[in-house]
């Protein structure tokens, strides 16, 4: 038997599904900041490039890409899947999925 999926309701009171953050694509985030003012909640945090990348196996190494700056999730768990992010961002940088309860 599948899980039950997270449901939220309106304030008409209509169930709705909410879509939760699992990924932000740092290769092609320009560091706007559009999500981070728009989520209602902490999820996160803008970082150096540089620093979110040394991580990687990309191949990120051009000196100015150390000096700019790139969203990073901070804490995924604060989400409450309303996909505002996804909505502002110009680059289609957010992942989501519907989680079970
Ligand atoms: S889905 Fe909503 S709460 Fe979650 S990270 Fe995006 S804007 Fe924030
Ligand atoms: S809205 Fe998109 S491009 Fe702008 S900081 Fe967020 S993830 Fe990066």
């Amino acid at each position: 038997m599948s899980a039950e999926l997270i449901k939220g309701r309106t304030r008409g009171g209509d169930e709705w599904i909410p879509s939760f953050i699992t990924d932000l694509n740092q290769s092609t985030c320009i560091g706007c900041g559009r999500c981070y003012k728009v989520c209602p909640r902490d999820v996160f945090e803008l970082v150096d490039r540089g620093e979110a990348l040394a991580d990687d196996d990309d191949d990120w190494d051009d000196d100015d890409d150390d000096e700019m700056k790139v969203m990073a999730i901070a804490n995924a768990n604060d989400c409450i899947g309303c996909e505002s992010c996804y909505r502002v961002c110009p680059k289609q940088c957010h992942s989501h999925e519907q989680a079970a309860a």
